[in-house]
This record gives C-alpha cells, structure tokens and sequence, in this order.
C-alpha cells in the first residue's frame, strides 16, 4: 500500500512545501516540529518523543522481537538567507529560508514513516528529527539530552540533498564524507598612535599582514599533502582613520580537516606562528581556536549496509562511489562518533541552485527517492527472520 497517497492526507509535496513557506531558525522549529508530530501521529507512530535537545523528536516504529535497532535523522532548521526565490512556496519569512534543503530531508522522513508502518521490519527503527544543524549545535543539543541513553540505537543514518548530483542518483563513500569545521580568532595587541610618527607605536597592522601571509604556508608546507586540509583567513579587521595607527588588528578564519593529525597539527602551527610573528615586531597575541563540528566519517559496515539497500532500490549504476570528501561540515558527524553509520548525498538535479544560494529550492521528486532509500535500509538492516533482504 502506498501509504502516502492516502485520501485527505497532504501528499508529502505539500508538506515540503508548507514547511518551505515557514522557515524556522535553529532551535525556534516549534511549528515544524508540531506539523512533523501531526503528520508522525496520522501515520499511525504512537511512541513519539517530543522536545529531545530543545525542538528535536524521536519517534520509534517497533516490529517483531528483534532487540535491534538503526536510527534515521533528518534536520529540520533554516537559514538566517533572504528567499529570492519567485515560486508559490517561497519563503513568508524575511531573513529566514530553507537555503539547505532540510525542509526535503524532514519532508523523506515523514514519508518513510507512512511507509515503514506497513513494510515488514524485525527491531525498531528510531526517525530522528534533529534541530539546529547550521552551527549551532543540534546533535550535540540531542546527545546531551540523553539520545543515545534514553533510546536504544546502535546504528545512525542521515542523507543529504545534493545540488548538481542527478536527480535519481545516490552518492557515497567509506570513510569521510565531510570535514571537520575549526574557526580562529587572533587579535594582534600593538601600541597606536599617530599615523605620522609610527617609530613611538606597535603596529598591529603590517604585523596582520605579515601573519595572513604566513598562515598560507600552514597547509602547503606543515599538512601532509595527500590528506586534504584548508585554511582560510575570511575577515581582517583594524583601524577607524587615514591619519591613527590602531591599537589592535583582529583575524578571523575557518579551518577545514579530515585527519586528526592535520586537524591537531594546523591549530598548533597557528598559535606558534600568530604568536612569534607577534614578539618578532614587538606586539603581543591572542588566539581563540573554536573546534567546531568533527569530521563526517562512515564507517565500513554501515556504509556497505546502506550501499546495497541503494544498490537494490535504485539500480548498481545509480549509486555513485565518491573519491573524495566534501570539505563543508555536518553535524551528523558527532552522531556518528558516538554510533556507527554511514551519511549519503542524495541527487537533487543539475540545474537548480547550489546549498545556501538565496535560489536555492528542494526538488520535490527526490522526495518519493529518498522514502524509498530509508524503507529499502529498513528491509535490508532489519531483516524478518527467515527473510533474506540482503
Ligand atoms: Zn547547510
Ligand atoms: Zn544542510
């Protein structure tokens, strides 16, 4: 039975949309989690866990008498993007957009849970409906609120719509999939004073350049070269006037990783090299080095778990193998410290705009795709015994 074709139910179409209309920031997505909760409990999930890390849910579909169990996250948070978008179901929200697709990821969510009530499963499946993943810490908020002790789940999954992947296709690899996030802040402490006599100053100002320069050879000469690493110096700030020499020059920037090594090595060439080009002109530093969300890394038997239900509902030459990581950051990753998992990008065709892009929108035929991904896993990581899925 195609459960989401149900009369007088909203197709799940209309829920993205409805969803893309009313863009929710990190942490604030009480509407969406109340329309998520309607629409779980139509389906018939009664086992429903509200306010889970803030605005999070977990809703959990039991069968037979397996103690097994995987959970399946979507997030549910906008953008703080102006929508410049002309369709209907642009954004009612000045300042707020779904710019990252998460509308789609909890839109497939909704419709696995119309579908996995009526497909035969062995254990529990635990749908995850995460807050707050642009930066501001939803996993974390979700873990610390007890998600993996109040709920038993021993294997995380998680897609993510891919803007320029084909519409149809699935994209995954064993290891990393994303990278971690770092960001810095260094001030650099000099003496101001009048732009005509610098010999009685600290300029802090040639002292930033000289660093912003130095900081380049971070990667190119202390990273190994095959293990990919990025540093790059996004902000320099100093100075009010033509005619003062500043107090202080502030740096900020973003550190991406996929290695700890290179991720331990990058922070300490930073405060090394901020700190003596500082003393070599006479100035003093302060560094704040923020470690952010940990790299994407899936691991083998998972990801070989959820390869093959791709495999099998989309075809062998659907599922793409990626050679490389993406070097944006996903807080799934912190999930899938604490779990073994595996997290796959999801085709959302060619032509439309990229992630973040104020023109960005969710292709709304990768929803029945993405259904279909999550139940096929269901079947395949909970098998009924006696049933071989795989
Ligand atoms: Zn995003
Ligand atoms: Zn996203």
């Amino acid at each position: 039975m195609n459960a989401h074709a149900a009369p007088g139910r909203r197709t799940l179409r209309q829920l993205r949309q409805d969803i893309h209309q009313h863009p929710e920031l990190g942490f604030q997505e009480h509407r969406t989690a109340a329309l998520i909760v309607n629409e779980l409990r139509a389906a018939g999930v009664e086992n429903i866990h509200e306010g889970v890390g803030g605005t999070g849910i977990v809703a959990l579909i039991r069968k037979g008498r397996s103690q097994r169990s995987i959970g399946i996250r979507a997030d549910m948070d906008a953008l703080p993007l102006n929508d410049a978008k002309a369709s209907a179901h642009r954004s009612r929200h000045t300042g707020r957009m779904h710019g990252c697709g998460h509308d789609g990821h909890s839109a497939i969510l909704i419709g696995a849970a119309r579908e996995l009530v009526d497909t035969p499963f062995d254990g529990t499946v635990a749908l995850i409906f995460q807050p707050a993943e642009e930066g501001l810490g939803g996993a974390m908020s979700m873990i610390d609120d007890g998600l993996f002790d109040r709920f038993q789940i021993d294997q995380v999954y998680a897609l993510h719509n891919w803007p320029g992947l084909p519409l149809g296709k699935v994209a995954i690899r064993c290891g990393a999939m994303m990278s971690a996030v770092d960001r810095f802040d260094i001030t650099i402490l000099g003496k101001g004073g009048h732009a005509a006599q610098p010999h009685i100053t600290i300029d802090p100002i040639p002292v930033a350049a000289q660093l912003v320069g130095q900081l380049q050879t971070i990667v190119s000469r202390s990273c190994d070269p095959t293990d990919a690493t990025v540093l790059s110096v996004t902000r320099i700030d100093a100075g009010t006037a033509y005619n003062v020499i500043p107090d202080t020059a502030l740096i900020q920037g973003t550190v991406r990783t996929i290695s700890a090594d290179s991720r331990r090595r990058v922070e300490q060439q930073l405060r090394m090299m901020a700190t003596s080009v500082a003393v070599a002109s006479g100035a003093r530093c302060e560094i704040s080095y923020h470690r952010g969300t940990p790299p994407t890394i899936n691991s083998l038997v998972e990801t070989d778990m959820l390869r093959t239900a791709a495999q099998d509902a989309f075809g062998v030459d659907n599922v793409e193998e990626l050679s490389t990581p993406s070097l944006a950051g996903e807080d799934f990753a912190c999930f899938l410290e604490r779990r073994p998992g595996a997290f796959i990008r999801l085709g959302n065709g060619t032509d439309g705009a990229a992630l973040h892009s104020p023109h960005y929108d969710f292709n709304d035929d990768a929803i029945d795709i993405g259904v279909r991904l999550w139940t096929t896993l269901a079947r395949h990581a909970l098998p009924v015994s006696g049933r071989s899925e795989a």
